[in-house]
Protein backbone atom coordinates (compact mmCIF):
# COMPACT_ATOMS: atom_id res chain seq x y z
CA UNK A 1 0.00 0.00 0.00
CA UNK A 2 1.68 3.24 -0.97
CA UNK A 3 1.97 6.00 2.14
CA UNK A 4 -0.83 8.18 1.02
CA UNK A 5 -3.36 5.49 0.67
CA UNK A 6 -2.43 3.82 3.95
CA UNK A 7 -2.57 7.42 5.56
CA UNK A 8 -6.20 7.45 4.49
CA UNK A 9 -6.95 4.43 5.53
CA UNK A 10 -5.70 4.78 9.20
CA UNK A 11 -8.01 8.28 8.78
CA UNK A 12 -5.12 10.78 8.72
CA UNK A 13 -6.21 12.88 6.06
CA UNK A 14 -3.34 14.14 3.91
CA UNK A 15 -2.82 16.99 1.44
CA UNK A 16 -4.69 20.55 1.23
CA UNK A 17 -7.46 18.97 3.32
CA UNK A 18 -5.80 18.21 6.33
CA UNK A 19 -5.34 21.65 6.79
CA UNK A 20 -8.31 22.98 8.61
CA UNK A 21 -8.83 19.95 10.69
CA UNK A 22 -5.61 17.20 11.01
CA UNK A 23 -7.95 14.22 11.19
CA UNK A 24 -10.19 12.83 8.66
CA UNK A 25 -12.17 11.34 11.72
CA UNK A 26 -13.56 7.52 11.40
CA UNK A 27 -16.77 6.48 12.61
CA UNK A 28 -17.07 4.90 16.36
CA UNK A 29 -17.90 1.88 14.87
CA UNK A 30 -14.93 1.51 12.80
CA UNK A 31 -12.32 2.25 15.71
CA UNK A 32 -14.07 -1.00 16.88
CA UNK A 33 -11.78 -3.62 18.18
CA UNK A 34 -13.12 -6.96 19.87
CA UNK A 35 -12.81 -6.92 23.56
CA UNK A 36 -11.92 -3.38 24.12
CA UNK A 37 -13.93 -1.43 27.35
CA UNK A 38 -14.10 2.05 28.60
CA UNK A 39 -14.67 0.70 32.08
CA UNK A 40 -14.05 -2.73 34.23
CA UNK A 41 -16.94 -2.84 36.79
CA UNK A 42 -15.96 -4.53 40.08
CA UNK A 43 -16.91 -7.77 40.89
CA UNK A 44 -20.78 -8.80 42.11
CA UNK A 45 -21.13 -8.38 46.07
CA UNK A 46 -24.83 -9.82 45.61
CA UNK A 47 -26.49 -12.98 44.09
CA UNK A 48 -25.91 -12.83 40.47
CA UNK A 49 -29.36 -13.12 38.83
CA UNK A 50 -30.93 -14.68 35.28
CA UNK A 51 -32.00 -10.97 33.89
CA UNK A 52 -34.23 -12.56 31.92
CA UNK A 53 -35.87 -14.84 34.85
CA UNK A 54 -36.10 -11.17 36.66
CA UNK A 55 -37.45 -9.17 33.69
CA UNK A 56 -38.81 -11.33 31.31
CA UNK A 57 -37.83 -12.63 28.21
CA UNK A 58 -39.31 -10.09 25.73
CA UNK A 59 -37.78 -7.38 27.68
CA UNK A 60 -34.41 -8.82 27.09
CA UNK A 61 -32.61 -7.44 23.93
CA UNK A 62 -30.36 -9.74 21.39
CA UNK A 63 -26.99 -8.93 21.35
CA UNK A 64 -26.25 -5.45 20.19
CA UNK A 65 -24.95 -5.92 16.44
CA UNK A 66 -21.91 -4.16 15.50
CA UNK A 67 -21.62 -2.19 18.65
CA UNK A 68 -18.48 -0.22 19.38
CA UNK A 69 -15.96 -2.00 21.44
CA UNK A 70 -13.85 1.08 22.61
CA UNK A 71 -11.74 2.47 25.22
CA UNK A 72 -12.80 5.27 27.09
CA UNK A 73 -9.95 7.83 25.78
CA UNK A 74 -11.04 6.52 21.99
CA UNK A 75 -14.92 7.68 22.89
CA UNK A 76 -13.20 10.69 24.08
CA UNK A 77 -10.99 11.82 21.43
CA UNK A 78 -13.61 10.88 19.02
CA UNK A 79 -16.34 13.17 20.11
CA UNK A 80 -13.81 15.94 21.14
CA UNK A 81 -12.53 16.12 17.47
CA UNK A 82 -16.02 16.22 16.12
CA UNK A 83 -16.65 19.11 18.33
CA UNK A 84 -13.78 20.55 16.42
CA UNK A 85 -15.33 20.32 12.97
CA UNK A 86 -18.43 22.71 13.95
CA UNK A 87 -18.09 26.14 13.52
CA UNK A 88 -19.86 27.84 16.90
CA UNK A 89 -20.48 31.50 18.20
CA UNK A 90 -17.50 30.22 20.53
CA UNK A 91 -15.03 30.04 18.00
CA UNK A 92 -15.80 32.90 15.93
CA UNK A 93 -18.24 35.51 14.06
CA UNK A 94 -21.72 34.04 12.91
CA UNK A 95 -23.26 36.45 10.63
CA UNK A 96 -26.19 34.46 10.14
CA UNK A 97 -29.21 36.76 9.21
CA UNK A 98 -32.42 36.60 10.42
CA UNK A 99 -31.05 34.36 12.78
CA UNK A 100 -29.69 36.29 15.70
CA UNK A 101 -26.81 34.19 16.75
CA UNK A 102 -25.59 36.45 19.32
CA UNK A 103 -23.50 34.82 22.55
CA UNK A 104 -24.68 32.47 24.75
CA UNK A 105 -23.40 34.50 28.14
CA UNK A 106 -22.02 31.69 30.49
CA UNK A 107 -23.95 32.94 33.40
CA UNK A 108 -27.28 31.56 31.86
CA UNK A 109 -25.57 27.80 32.00
CA UNK A 110 -24.37 28.45 35.65
CA UNK A 111 -28.18 28.93 36.68
CA UNK A 112 -28.91 26.27 34.43
CA UNK A 113 -27.31 23.71 36.35
CA UNK A 114 -27.59 24.74 39.64
CA UNK A 115 -28.54 21.93 42.26
CA UNK A 116 -31.85 22.29 42.77
CA UNK A 117 -32.66 23.03 39.25
CA UNK A 118 -31.46 20.17 37.32
CA UNK A 119 -33.07 17.60 40.05
CA UNK A 120 -36.40 18.70 39.77
CA UNK A 121 -38.71 16.85 38.16
CA UNK A 122 -41.67 17.65 35.41
CA UNK A 123 -44.40 15.85 36.53
CA UNK A 124 -43.40 17.12 40.27
CA UNK A 125 -46.68 18.11 42.47
CA UNK A 126 -47.28 21.94 42.15
CA UNK A 127 -45.91 22.53 45.98
CA UNK A 128 -42.89 21.07 45.50
CA UNK A 129 -42.36 23.39 42.29
CA UNK A 130 -42.95 26.30 43.39
CA UNK A 131 -39.55 28.08 42.57
CA UNK A 132 -40.30 26.41 38.90
CA UNK A 133 -43.49 27.89 38.89
CA UNK A 134 -41.95 31.56 39.72
CA UNK A 135 -39.63 31.30 37.26
CA UNK A 136 -41.57 30.57 34.24
CA UNK A 137 -44.32 33.30 35.71
CA UNK A 138 -41.42 35.56 36.42
CA UNK A 139 -40.04 34.68 32.51
CA UNK A 140 -43.78 35.58 31.33
CA UNK A 141 -43.96 38.58 33.44
CA UNK A 142 -40.43 40.34 31.71
CA UNK A 143 -41.49 39.32 28.64
CA UNK A 144 -44.82 40.91 28.74
CA UNK A 145 -42.91 44.10 29.88
CA UNK A 146 -40.79 44.12 27.28
CA UNK A 147 -43.41 43.74 24.76
CA UNK A 148 -46.13 45.77 26.16
CA UNK A 149 -48.42 42.80 25.68
CA UNK A 150 -51.21 41.35 28.37
CA UNK A 151 -50.15 37.64 28.85
CA UNK A 152 -47.91 34.75 27.96
CA UNK A 153 -47.19 31.23 26.94
CA UNK A 154 -44.12 29.52 27.02
CA UNK A 155 -44.90 26.33 25.23
CA UNK A 156 -44.36 26.56 21.64
CA UNK A 157 -40.73 24.97 20.91
CA UNK A 158 -39.64 27.09 18.15
CA UNK A 159 -40.68 30.14 16.76
CA UNK A 160 -42.65 28.70 14.01
CA UNK A 161 -44.45 27.04 16.82
CA UNK A 162 -45.24 29.96 18.22
CA UNK A 163 -46.75 31.03 14.86
CA UNK A 164 -49.05 28.57 14.94
CA UNK A 165 -50.23 28.29 18.38
CA UNK A 166 -50.47 32.25 17.95
CA UNK A 167 -52.57 31.79 14.93
CA UNK A 168 -54.77 29.10 16.40
CA UNK A 169 -55.40 31.37 18.89
CA UNK A 170 -56.76 34.09 16.64
CA UNK A 171 -59.08 31.25 15.10
CA UNK A 172 -60.37 29.97 17.99
CA UNK A 173 -61.49 33.99 18.94
CA UNK A 174 -62.44 34.44 15.78
CA UNK A 175 -64.65 31.67 16.17
CA UNK A 176 -65.99 32.23 19.61
CA UNK A 177 -67.36 36.02 17.59
CA UNK A 178 -68.82 33.65 15.40
CA UNK A 179 -66.46 33.18 11.78
CA UNK A 180 -63.55 32.26 11.91
CA UNK A 181 -62.48 33.80 8.40
CA UNK A 182 -61.06 32.50 5.78
CA UNK A 183 -57.31 34.07 5.18
CA UNK A 184 -54.24 34.76 6.59
CA UNK A 185 -52.43 38.46 4.68
CA UNK A 186 -48.40 37.59 4.77
CA UNK A 187 -46.17 40.47 2.97
CA UNK A 188 -43.45 38.93 0.32
CA UNK A 189 -40.87 40.05 2.79
CA UNK A 190 -41.76 37.17 5.29
CA UNK A 191 -39.98 34.32 6.37
CA UNK A 192 -41.03 31.29 4.88
CA UNK A 193 -42.27 29.54 8.17
CA UNK A 194 -45.03 32.26 8.38
CA UNK A 195 -47.26 31.08 5.41
CA UNK A 196 -46.86 27.65 6.55
CA UNK A 197 -47.51 27.99 10.03
CA UNK A 198 -50.86 29.87 8.29
CA UNK A 199 -51.98 26.76 6.37
CA UNK A 200 -51.35 24.57 9.45
CA UNK A 201 -53.75 26.51 11.20
CA UNK A 202 -56.24 26.09 8.76
CA UNK A 203 -56.22 29.12 6.93
CA UNK A 204 -55.47 30.05 2.63
CA UNK A 205 -52.58 32.60 2.51
CA UNK A 206 -52.84 35.56 0.55
CA UNK A 207 -49.51 37.78 -0.65
CA UNK A 208 -49.13 41.04 -0.17
CA UNK A 209 -46.52 43.03 -2.45
CA UNK A 210 -43.87 45.45 -0.77
CA UNK A 211 -43.56 48.73 -1.85
CA UNK A 212 -40.36 50.03 -3.66
CA UNK A 213 -39.50 50.90 0.20
CA UNK A 214 -39.64 47.56 1.45
CA UNK A 215 -42.70 48.06 3.22
CA UNK A 216 -46.17 47.04 3.56
CA UNK A 217 -47.83 48.86 0.72
CA UNK A 218 -50.89 49.99 3.21
CA UNK A 219 -53.04 50.72 -0.11
CA UNK A 220 -52.69 47.10 -1.32
CA UNK A 221 -53.22 46.16 1.71
CA UNK A 222 -56.43 48.26 2.59
CA UNK A 223 -58.18 46.79 -0.61
CA UNK A 224 -56.88 43.06 0.54
CA UNK A 225 -58.54 43.34 4.07
CA UNK A 226 -62.06 41.90 3.38
CA UNK A 227 -64.49 40.10 5.42
CA UNK A 228 -62.74 36.90 4.63
CA UNK A 229 -59.14 37.77 6.24
CA UNK A 230 -58.61 36.75 9.66
CA UNK A 231 -54.79 38.78 10.28
CA UNK A 232 -51.87 39.66 8.31
CA UNK A 233 -48.42 38.65 9.74
CA UNK A 234 -45.84 40.86 9.65
CA UNK A 235 -42.60 40.33 10.20
CA UNK A 236 -41.07 43.92 11.98
CA UNK A 237 -38.22 45.00 11.51
CA UNK A 238 -39.18 43.05 8.21
CA UNK A 239 -36.20 40.94 6.96
CA UNK A 240 -35.05 43.31 5.47
CA UNK A 241 -34.13 44.86 8.29
CA UNK A 242 -36.37 47.93 7.87
CA UNK A 243 -39.12 48.61 10.30
CA UNK A 244 -42.21 49.25 9.51
CA UNK A 245 -43.05 52.79 10.39
CA UNK A 246 -46.14 53.00 9.92
CA UNK A 247 -47.20 49.78 11.69
CA UNK A 248 -49.86 51.73 14.01
CA UNK A 249 -51.85 52.33 10.82
CA UNK A 250 -51.28 48.77 9.63
CA UNK A 251 -53.09 47.91 12.77
CA UNK A 252 -56.18 50.59 12.39
CA UNK A 253 -56.76 49.05 9.00
CA UNK A 254 -56.92 45.70 10.28
CA UNK A 255 -58.93 46.22 13.46
CA UNK A 256 -61.92 48.55 11.49
CA UNK A 257 -62.64 45.18 9.99
CA UNK A 258 -62.52 42.80 12.67
CA UNK A 259 -59.25 41.55 11.87
CA UNK A 260 -55.84 40.64 13.99
CA UNK A 261 -52.26 41.97 13.78
CA UNK A 262 -49.63 39.01 14.34
CA UNK A 263 -46.44 40.36 14.59
CA UNK A 264 -43.49 37.89 13.53
CA UNK A 265 -41.10 38.97 16.78
CA UNK A 266 -38.05 36.84 15.65
CA UNK A 267 -36.37 40.30 14.65
CA UNK A 268 -37.14 41.55 18.21
CA UNK A 269 -32.95 42.19 18.83
CA UNK A 270 -33.61 45.18 16.87
CA UNK A 271 -36.10 47.07 19.07
CA UNK A 272 -35.92 45.31 22.61
CA UNK A 273 -35.99 48.10 25.13
CA UNK A 274 -36.35 50.76 22.35
CA UNK A 275 -40.21 50.17 21.59
CA UNK A 276 -42.91 47.82 22.36
CA UNK A 277 -44.90 45.76 20.01
CA UNK A 278 -48.25 46.29 22.97
CA UNK A 279 -48.30 50.06 22.45
CA UNK A 280 -48.37 49.93 18.09
CA UNK A 281 -51.35 47.90 17.62
CA UNK A 282 -50.07 44.51 18.01
CA UNK A 283 -52.84 41.72 18.95
CA UNK A 284 -50.41 38.82 19.19
CA UNK A 285 -46.42 38.09 18.83
CA UNK A 286 -43.88 35.68 19.01
CA UNK A 287 -40.59 35.79 20.37
CA UNK A 288 -37.57 33.30 19.89
CA UNK A 289 -35.85 33.06 22.74
CA UNK A 290 -32.86 31.20 20.95
CA UNK A 291 -32.48 34.29 19.22
CA UNK A 292 -33.43 37.73 20.77
CA UNK A 293 -32.66 35.97 24.66
CA UNK A 294 -29.39 34.37 23.99
CA UNK A 295 -30.35 31.03 24.58
CA UNK A 296 -28.52 28.29 22.24
CA UNK A 297 -30.12 27.58 18.93
CA UNK A 298 -29.19 23.90 19.36
CA UNK A 299 -28.41 21.35 16.54
CA UNK A 300 -32.53 22.60 15.72
CA UNK A 301 -33.51 22.87 19.52
CA UNK A 302 -34.57 22.76 22.10
CA UNK A 303 -35.65 26.29 20.99
CA UNK A 304 -38.59 28.53 22.44
CA UNK A 305 -40.91 30.40 20.86
CA UNK A 306 -43.33 31.94 23.33
CA UNK A 307 -46.45 33.92 22.35
CA UNK A 308 -47.69 37.11 24.06
CA UNK A 309 -51.15 38.14 23.84
CA UNK A 310 -53.34 41.11 23.96
CA UNK A 311 -56.44 40.39 26.65
CA UNK A 312 -58.99 39.69 23.92
CA UNK A 313 -56.68 36.40 23.14
CA UNK A 314 -55.99 35.51 27.13
CA UNK A 315 -58.82 33.22 26.98
CA UNK A 316 -57.37 31.00 24.14
CA UNK A 317 -54.10 30.45 25.92
CA UNK A 318 -52.81 26.79 26.04
CA UNK A 319 -53.24 24.91 29.23
CA UNK A 320 -51.89 24.74 31.82
CA UNK A 321 -51.62 29.02 32.25
CA UNK A 322 -49.33 29.72 34.99
CA UNK A 323 -51.52 31.67 37.67
CA UNK A 324 -50.25 33.45 41.13
CA UNK A 325 -53.17 32.69 43.59
CA UNK A 326 -53.24 34.96 46.95
CA UNK A 327 -50.50 34.59 49.37
CA UNK A 328 -48.12 33.99 46.56
CA UNK A 329 -48.57 30.40 45.62
CA UNK A 330 -48.27 29.12 42.04
CA UNK A 331 -50.20 27.14 40.53
CA UNK A 332 -50.69 25.59 36.81
CA UNK A 333 -54.51 25.81 36.05
CA UNK A 334 -55.77 23.70 33.16
CA UNK A 335 -59.82 24.28 33.57
CA UNK A 336 -59.72 27.10 30.62
CA UNK A 337 -62.82 26.22 28.70
CA UNK A 338 -62.10 28.42 25.83
CA UNK A 339 -57.98 26.98 25.84
CA UNK A 340 -56.79 25.86 22.33
CA UNK A 341 -55.52 23.03 24.38
CA UNK A 342 -51.72 21.77 24.95
CA UNK A 343 -49.10 22.41 22.35
CA UNK A 344 -46.01 21.27 24.03
CA UNK A 345 -45.60 18.96 26.74
CA UNK A 346 -45.20 19.79 30.52
CA UNK A 347 -44.58 23.95 30.12
CA UNK A 348 -42.30 23.91 27.18
CA UNK A 349 -37.88 23.78 27.28
CA UNK A 350 -37.65 24.68 31.03
CA UNK A 351 -33.63 24.23 30.61
CA UNK A 352 -34.28 27.03 27.40
CA UNK A 353 -36.65 29.39 29.34
CA UNK A 354 -34.58 28.94 32.76
CA UNK A 355 -31.90 30.62 30.31
CA UNK A 356 -33.63 33.14 29.11
CA UNK A 357 -34.77 34.42 32.31
CA UNK A 358 -30.99 34.38 33.55
CA UNK A 359 -29.95 36.77 30.76
CA UNK A 360 -33.18 38.99 31.45
CA UNK A 361 -32.35 39.33 34.90
CA UNK A 362 -28.44 39.80 34.40
CA UNK A 363 -29.17 42.70 31.85
CA UNK A 364 -32.37 43.64 33.16
CA UNK A 365 -32.23 47.80 31.48
CA UNK A 366 -29.13 46.75 29.71
CA UNK A 367 -31.65 44.99 27.21
CA UNK A 368 -31.72 48.51 25.56
CA UNK A 369 -27.96 48.71 25.17
CA UNK A 370 -27.44 45.20 23.44
CA UNK A 371 -29.71 46.60 20.83
CA UNK A 372 -28.33 49.74 20.10
CA UNK A 373 -25.01 48.18 19.97
CA UNK A 374 -26.85 45.60 17.47
CA UNK A 375 -28.11 47.98 15.24
CA UNK A 376 -24.98 49.97 15.38
CA UNK A 377 -22.84 46.81 14.29
CA UNK A 378 -24.85 45.89 11.21
CA UNK A 379 -25.28 49.77 10.04
CA UNK A 380 -21.03 49.94 10.73
CA UNK A 381 -20.75 46.56 8.60
CA UNK A 382 -23.01 47.92 5.95
CA UNK A 383 -21.05 51.56 5.65
CA UNK A 384 -18.01 49.76 5.37
CA UNK A 385 -18.94 47.30 2.74
CA UNK A 386 -21.08 50.05 0.68
CA UNK A 387 -19.51 50.50 -2.32
CA UNK A 388 -18.15 46.95 -2.46
CA UNK A 389 -21.58 44.84 -2.55
CA UNK A 390 -24.52 46.16 -4.28
CA UNK A 391 -27.12 47.50 -1.76
CA UNK A 392 -31.04 47.05 -3.09
CA UNK A 393 -33.06 48.92 -0.79
CA UNK A 394 -31.13 51.87 0.39
CA UNK A 395 -33.25 52.44 3.64
CA UNK A 396 -31.48 52.65 6.88
CA UNK A 397 -31.39 49.11 8.47
CA UNK A 398 -32.20 48.12 12.00
CA UNK A 399 -30.03 45.21 13.06
CA UNK A 400 -29.56 43.28 9.83
CA UNK A 401 -29.06 44.62 6.41
CA UNK A 402 -28.90 43.05 3.19
CA UNK A 403 -26.57 42.94 0.25
CA UNK A 404 -26.94 41.00 -3.08
CA UNK A 405 -24.66 39.66 -5.78
CA UNK A 406 -25.63 42.18 -8.55
CA UNK A 407 -22.05 43.39 -8.69
CA UNK A 408 -20.43 40.11 -9.17
CA UNK A 409 -22.95 38.79 -10.93
CA UNK A 410 -21.18 39.62 -14.60
CA UNK A 411 -17.69 37.46 -13.15
CA UNK A 412 -20.37 34.76 -12.94
CA UNK A 413 -20.36 34.75 -8.90
CA UNK A 414 -22.98 34.42 -6.96
CA UNK A 415 -24.00 35.06 -3.13
CA UNK A 416 -23.24 30.80 -2.31
CA UNK A 417 -19.81 31.65 -4.29
CA UNK A 418 -19.21 34.71 -1.50
CA UNK A 419 -20.24 33.07 1.16
CA UNK A 420 -18.18 29.70 0.69
CA UNK A 421 -15.04 31.66 0.37
CA UNK A 422 -15.79 33.45 3.38
CA UNK A 423 -15.36 30.22 5.33
CA UNK A 424 -12.18 29.95 3.95
CA UNK A 425 -11.10 33.68 5.73
CA UNK A 426 -12.42 32.19 9.29
CA UNK A 427 -16.07 32.80 9.20
CA UNK A 428 -19.16 31.03 9.19
CA UNK A 429 -21.39 32.15 5.91
CA UNK A 430 -24.12 34.92 5.92
CA UNK A 431 -27.75 33.75 4.99
CA UNK A 432 -27.85 33.28 1.31
CA UNK A 433 -30.58 33.97 -1.34
CA UNK A 434 -33.12 34.88 1.66
CA UNK A 435 -34.52 37.25 1.82
CA UNK A 436 -36.16 36.28 -1.62
CA UNK A 437 -37.49 39.55 -2.67
CA UNK A 438 -33.80 40.52 -3.33
CA UNK A 439 -32.48 37.94 -5.66
CA UNK A 440 -29.19 36.72 -5.00
CA UNK A 441 -29.34 37.76 -1.61
CA UNK A 442 -26.58 38.83 1.46
CA UNK A 443 -28.13 38.83 4.49
CA UNK A 444 -25.56 39.30 6.90
CA UNK A 445 -26.42 39.98 11.14
CA UNK A 446 -23.45 40.68 13.19
CA UNK A 447 -25.35 41.13 16.84
CA UNK A 448 -23.87 42.68 19.81
CA UNK A 449 -21.82 40.60 20.63
CA UNK A 450 -18.95 41.38 17.98
CA UNK A 451 -16.63 43.73 19.03
CA UNK A 452 -15.55 46.57 16.51
CA UNK A 453 -12.23 44.28 16.31
CA UNK A 454 -14.14 41.49 14.80
CA UNK A 455 -16.47 43.52 12.43
CA UNK A 456 -13.29 45.13 10.88
CA UNK A 457 -11.62 41.86 10.57
CA UNK A 458 -15.51 40.78 8.50
CA UNK A 459 -15.25 43.70 6.69
CA UNK A 460 -11.72 43.22 5.38
CA UNK A 461 -12.22 39.86 4.72
CA UNK A 462 -15.43 40.76 2.44
CA UNK A 463 -13.49 43.52 0.76
CA UNK A 464 -11.12 40.81 -0.16
CA UNK A 465 -13.65 38.22 -1.53
CA UNK A 466 -15.13 41.33 -3.70
CA UNK A 467 -11.33 42.43 -4.81
CA UNK A 468 -10.57 38.52 -5.65
CA UNK A 469 -13.89 38.12 -7.97
CA UNK A 470 -12.46 40.82 -9.92
CA UNK A 471 -8.70 39.42 -10.35
CA UNK A 472 -9.20 35.50 -9.26
CA UNK A 473 -13.05 34.88 -9.53
CA UNK A 474 -11.89 31.33 -10.25
CA UNK A 475 -10.86 30.89 -6.28
CA UNK A 476 -14.15 32.31 -5.23
CA UNK A 477 -15.79 29.75 -7.53
CA UNK A 478 -14.53 26.50 -6.70
CA UNK A 479 -14.30 27.88 -2.86
CA UNK A 480 -14.12 26.48 -0.03
CA UNK A 481 -10.28 25.60 -0.08
CA UNK A 482 -9.15 25.18 3.67
CA UNK A 483 -11.99 23.03 4.64
CA UNK A 484 -11.99 18.76 5.42
CA UNK A 485 -14.36 18.51 2.26
CA UNK A 486 -14.79 21.29 -0.64
CA UNK A 487 -17.80 22.04 -2.36
CA UNK A 488 -20.63 19.77 -1.89
CA UNK A 489 -22.90 18.31 -4.44
CA UNK A 490 -25.93 20.00 -2.37
CA UNK A 491 -28.89 18.31 -4.57
CA UNK A 492 -27.30 14.89 -4.14
CA UNK A 493 -26.37 16.15 -0.64
CA UNK A 494 -30.39 16.53 -0.59
CA UNK A 495 -31.36 13.87 -2.80
CA UNK A 496 -29.65 10.72 -1.55
CA UNK A 497 -28.67 11.29 2.16
CA UNK A 498 -26.81 8.47 3.71
CA UNK A 499 -27.99 8.46 6.84
CA UNK A 500 -27.27 4.69 8.38
CA UNK A 501 -24.29 2.86 8.63
CA UNK A 502 -23.94 -0.22 7.35
CA UNK A 503 -21.56 -2.69 9.12
C1 LIG B 1 -36.13 32.35 12.76
C2 LIG B 1 -37.35 32.98 12.27
C3 LIG B 1 -38.58 32.31 12.35
C4 LIG B 1 -38.73 30.86 12.76
O1 LIG B 1 -38.25 30.57 14.03
P1 LIG B 1 -37.80 29.07 14.41
O2 LIG B 1 -37.46 29.16 15.84
O3 LIG B 1 -36.62 28.77 13.54
O4 LIG B 1 -38.95 28.17 14.13
C5 LIG B 1 -39.70 32.99 11.95
N1 LIG B 1 -39.63 34.24 11.47
C6 LIG B 1 -38.46 34.91 11.37
C7 LIG B 1 -38.46 36.32 10.85
C8 LIG B 1 -37.28 34.30 11.76
O5 LIG B 1 -36.13 34.97 11.65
Amino acid sequence: MNPKAEAETSGIATGAAARHVSLNERLIFEQSAPGKRGMDLPPLDVPAVDPAAVLGREFMREAVEGFPEVSEIEVLRHFTRLSTWNYAIDLGMYPLGSCTMKYNPRVNEHVARLDGLVNEHPLQPGELAQGCLRILHDLEQSLVAITGMDAATLEPAAGAHGEMTGLLMIRACLESRGNPRKKVLIPDSAHGTNPASAVMAGYEVQNIPSNTRGHVDKDRLRQAVTEDVAALMLTNPNTLGIFEDHVAEIAGILHERGALLYMDGANMNAFAGIARPGDFGVDVMHLNLHKTFSTPHGGGGPGSGPVLVKKILEPFLPVPVVVRKEGGRFVLEHNRPQSIGRVRAYCGNFGVLLRALAYILAYGPGIRQATEDAVLNANYIRKHLEGHFDLPYDLPTLHEVVFSDARQKPQGINTMDIAKRLIDYGFHPYTTAFPLIVPGALMIEPTESESKQECDRFIQAMRAIAAETETNPELVKTAPHSTRIGRLDEVTAARKPILRWKP
